[in-house]
């Protein structure tokens, strides 16, 4: 779809009439959706309702919308499937929504969540709003058509929010400290691990917190690369780990694999952790474009402590 249609199709969302003015909720659920696509939080096109879609989406909310506006945002995110702004999948792979369905009874963040698999936005749509020219485009055509009045508000409180960085320092203290940048690839790593170690697995999530480090193979401020593929995910015991070159990933056979160092003592209960790892595989995103490059992995292994 070209931009032209794009924009049209922005332009155009069915929205409730019934309180005699247009509702605001889907026009802010796509500036909501847009800014986190901004802030590095969705990289794929697997939409999920999260809680930070939720929060950001009630800044939104606050700034556009009136006293009656009821902050659901269950409705605009099941209805925008209905705009063909997206698909909502179910478990099995099937389309949710329906467009005869419109009565499916009370909507609820927690029904979705537990209907939903993800959505996929249209991939035109997806695409464009990860070209940054283009998402500011697309970003103003929402905020000229349906909210003009707000349009200062609006940008003040994306600024704010791009600055929230949800990390305060990957890397023990990042010498290149930029919080968007170390934010960004933060993100980006815990997701394509899907929130686990990359050594051990385990996945901790509590709320919007959870257990996994983003850690640099190559330290940024060496290589200013913030590839996923010069990254992995590693619990705090691992992170640490890696950090004092006590574990390395290697390439085996084709086949990533964890080495620990040999200076580790078999004898001693406690560097068992960090022993056993010997030979294990790496838990790997499940996109291979995401692995770590064989170049990242070199310069851990001729670090590791011999
Ligand atoms: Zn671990």
């Amino acid at each position: 779809m070209p931009q032209r249609n794009l924009t049209e199709r922005l332009y155009n969302l069915r929205r409730d009439r019934s309180s005699g003015y247009e509702k605001p909720y889907k026009p802010a659920l796509l500036l909501s959706l847009i800014d986190l696509i901004e802030r590095g939080d969705i990289i794929r096109n697997q939409i999920l309702l999260t809680d930070d879609l939720i929060s950001r989406y009630k800044d939104c909310i606050a700034i556009v919308g009136s006293a009656d506006d009821v902050t659901k945002i269950a409705y605009p995110f099941w209805h925008l499937a209905g705009d063909g702004i997206w698909v909502l999948y179910d478990f099995s792979g099937q389309p949710l929504y329906r467009p005869a369905q419109e009565g499916i009874g009370s909507l609820s963040v927690k029904r979705i969540r537990e209907s939903m698999h993800h959505a996929s936005l249209d991939e035109q749509l997806f695409i464009a709003l990860n070209r940054p020219i283009e998402r500011n485009l697309l970003r103003d055509a929402i905020i000229s058509r349906y909210f003009p009045k707000h349009r200062d508000k609006l940008r003040a409180s994306r600024a704010d929010f791009l600055q929230q960085s949800e990390d305060k320092a990957d890397d023990g203290g990042a010498l290149e400290n930029d919080p968007a940048r170390s934010a960004a690839f933060s993100k980006t790593i815990k997701c394509v691990y899907d929130f686990q170690c990359a050594a051990c697995g385990i996945r901790l999530r509590y709320q919007d917190l959870n257990l996994v480090d983003a850690c640099h193979l190559v330290p940024f401020s060496l290589s200013f690369n913030d590839h996923p593929s010069n990254g992995v995910a590693l619990c705090k015991n691992h992170h640490w780990a890696l950090d004092r070159h006590l574990i390395a990933p290697e390439r085996v056979a084709g086949q990533l694999i964890w080495k620990s160092s040999k200076r580790l003592d078999p004898r001693t209960d406690d560097q068992h952790l960090l022993i056993e790892l010997e030979g294990q595989p790496l838990l790997l995103p499940r996109d291979e474009d995401f692995y770590p490059a064989d170049a990242s992995i070199e310069w851990r292994m001729e670090r590791l402590l011999g």
